[in-house]
């Protein structure tokens, strides 16, 4: 039996799932499905001799429309699918492909599955579910009740587990929703937390052996881009200047301060570890100069690391000087941090101005 966590919001596993499905149910609407596989055959391989009509509405993959933020999800993977399913179609079945691994990218699921729940909700009443009604589920609802009731994830969880005590959210997706505590309830993909966590994620698939192409490279500041027409219609209002980084020799911008990836200086390897910064000495703000190195994203620029090097030099697309270096395995900053994966510019060969 799914449990009721708030009003129209129950948890469940997958056999609560498949009896809502083939038989319908008075409360429930909405089925949110959180497995490895969005497809409604899932059930039927789950177990032979269940069939779940369904009627897709539509399936929407990474990049359809907002193209604003790179995630860490490849481009043109399944980022979820919608559909009309079970006993006369009668409910509205929204799946995301998630696994239940700690290295498992939570957090770029969670704006579609809470904005989901929160439209259930009013419409009718909303199952989550996963496998086991234990992990991934349970992440989701934590989430979301984090952000409705402007909760910590330490109490998220705990009223979660008044309503269903076996929840129990891998570590990696505790490392997550940590992270979303911190970035306000919500995923923003300019913050440093975000951009720490793309870069792991990124690191992971590097040791996995998965190629990384481009798309997954910060745009190279020193191409031109184009001008929207909204800009072209009003060139300065409301335009800022921003810090960038430029060669020192021939003064082409190799990077933005929103490309650089900031550590805590002289934390050793545990400054990278997700959730940490703020831990940190808070008069390390000051120490900053005591880095000679700037870590950043990878740019579209750096074309050793396209290639799929270890690692290499980093050398500028105009006059070819030695920038920097960068390495998947991690670089040891001069303050004593290690930034894993590091793509280093040193400070001596860039200078800082606006653009
Ligand atoms: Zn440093
Ligand atoms: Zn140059």
């Amino acid at each position: 039996m799914p449990y009721l966590v708030r009003e129209n919001l129950f948890i469940g596993n997958i056999s609560d799932a498949a009896e809502v499905l083939q038989n319908g149910s008075s409360e429930i609407t909405h089925i949110l499905s959180v497995l490895s596989s969005v497809s409604i055959s899932f059930f039927t391989e789950w177990r032979s001799g269940v069939v779940i009509p369904a009627k897709e509405i539509k399936k929407v993959c990474v990049g359809d429309g907002e193209d604003e933020w790179r995630s860490c999800l490849a481009a043109n993977k399944v980022l979820y699918g919608l559909e009309y399913a079970g006993k006369d179609l009668k409910l509205v079945r929204m799946a995301v492909p998630i696994r239940d691994m700690e290295s498992e990218d939570l957090l770029d699921y969670l704006d579609v599955c809470l904005d989901f729940i929160e439209k259930s909700r009013k419409e009718g009443a909303v199952l989550v579910h996963c496998f086991a009604g234990v992990s991934r589920s349970a992440a989701i609802i934590t989430a979301y009740l984090m952000k409705t009731e402007q909760l910590s994830l330490e109490d998220a969880l705990e009223s979660l587990r008044r309503s269903c005590e076996s929840v129990c959210p891998n570590d990696g997706f505790l490392e997550q929703l940590k992270m979303f505590e911190e970035m306000g309830f919500k995923v923003d993909h300019a913050s440093p937390i975000y951009k720490r966590f793309r870069l792991k994620v990124l690191g992971e698939f590097y040791n996995r052996g998965e190629k990384i192409d481009s798309s997954k490279f910060g745009a190279d500041p020193g191409v031109p881009t184009q001008i929207s027409s909204e800009e072209e219609a009003s060139p300065n209002e409301g335009k800022k200047a921003i810090p960038a980084y430029r060669c020192k020799k021939c003064r082409r911008v190799v990077a933005l301060q929103e490309n650089v990836v900031d550590h805590v200086p002289g934390e050793g390897e545990t400054s990278f570890a997700w959730g940490k910064q703020k831990s940190g000495n808070p008069f390390n703000k000051s120490d900053e100069s005591e880095c000679s190195s700037l870590f950043v994203e990878p740019l579209k620029w750096m074309t050793g690391v396209e290639e799929g090097a270890l690692e290499g030099k980093l050398s500028c697309a105009h006059c070819e000087a030695r920038l920097g270096y960068f390495n998947w395995s991690g670089i040891q900053c001069s303050c004593g941090s290690w930034i894993t994966p590091a793509f280093q510019l040193h400070k001596s060969r860039v200078d800082v101005s606006t653009v």
